[in-house]
């Protein structure tokens, strides 16, 4: 009976406790009318609210529910990632569990999947009640993220979408480990579509994305996909030290040809200031990608189950 799920719905959970039973009362709806097998996937990505009690309850309550309690916090797309892994539908649909990705947009997502596309992503047309400094930095973000890479990664376009099986398929080998979920499901490529929607503020609680969680996120898609940001470093090295090595000529000439050098103190200082900011700005630029293969090449586990409910037999490894 396990073996024929058609849906997965995979939704992760962090501190959802607010949000947590009006999620899944309106999936399970929706789900309903599809009138197909499913099942929905909760992954705890490391709670200390009520969340993991209110979820078990979910599972004992209802056999479409299951979920995978994570050791600890590992992040919103490690959490995706492995409900991916353990999902057995033919179409896996990824989404947000505070209703900013309304569940029924599912249902035309759907109808797209049985046209024949294997990746039904939403796209943003609006964003309501969120800050103007989200939706700037969000703005920004996608735009940048267009401009450093070539990969035409969606604008505007989280993670909620509808990906088929062959793509979770492919999607399971590939084990980086700072991932950014989107720009590697634009990168599997396969016949990909959109369905537009209008995002819904958060149904209760507060945003799980603090800044630093946002900045952290958008490196990763920088450094995952582009080289560009180690290339302008190196450019921008290039044309300052032209720049200095001509700076160099004209004091040999003062100094040569007798004038005085004593002045210029303050000019002095803020060259030094202004390369050194450089330097380390460099420096840092690297380091990101540096620390990145130190993390590849450690090879540990993308995330620690603590354990599984509401998996069938035979379903219950969920490792990376
Ligand atoms: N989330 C998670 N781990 C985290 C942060 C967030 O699993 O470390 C989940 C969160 O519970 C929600 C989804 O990721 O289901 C998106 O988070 P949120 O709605 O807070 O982000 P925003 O919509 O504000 O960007
Ligand atoms: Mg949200």
């Amino acid at each position: 009976m396990e073996a024929s799920v058609k849906y997965s719905v995979v939704i992760p959970v962090y501190n959802e406790e607010e949000v947590l039973d009006a999620c899944y009362r309106r999936v399970k709806d929706v789900m309903e009318q599809t009138g197909e097998a499913y099942e929905i996937i909760f992954v705890n990505d490391g709670s200390y609210d009520s969340t993991p009690q209110k979820l078990e309850n979910l599972a004992l309550l209802d056999r479409h529910v299951k979920w995978i309690d994570f050791s600890r916090n590992f992040g919103h797309q490690i959490a995706i990632t492995a409900g991916m892994d353990a999902a057995a539908g033919e179409a896996v649909i990824v989404m947000d569990a505070d209703l900013q990705d309304p569940p029924e947009l599912i249902l035309e997502m759907i109808s797209k999947w049985k046209e024949g596309y294997d990746v039904v992503y939403a796209k943003r047309q609006k964003r309501q009640g969120e800050t103007w400094f989200k939706k700037v930095t969000a703005a920004l973000f996608y735009r940048l993220l267009q401009k450093l890479t070539d990969l035409e990664i969606p604008l505007d376009t989280g993670d909620f979408r509808l990906i088929d099986r062959k793509v979770c398929d492919v999607l399971k080998t590939l084990k980086e480990k700072n991932r950014f979920v989107r720009g590697i499901v634009t990168w599997v490529g396969f016949r990909q579509t959109a369905v537009e929607y209008v995002r819904d503020p958060r149904y209760a609680g507060e945003t799980k994305y603090p800044l630093k969680k946002m900045l952290k996120l958008s490196i990763d898609a920088i450094t995952s996909f582009s080289y560009k940001p180690l290339m302008i470093a190196s450019y921008v090295g290039f044309a300052l030290s032209s720049i200095s090595f001509l700076y160099l000529l004209y004091v040999l000439y003062l100094r040569l040809f007798g004038h005085a050098t004593v002045a210029g103190w303050a000019s002095t200082v803020s060259i030094m200031l202004f390369f050194n900011g450089i330097t380390l700005m460099m420096l840092g630029v690297m380091g990101q990608y540096i620390g990145r293969i130190y993390d590849e090449s450690r090879n540990r586990p993308l995330y620690v189950v603590r354990r599984t409910m509401g998996f069938g037999r035979g379903q219950q490894k969920v490792t990376a």
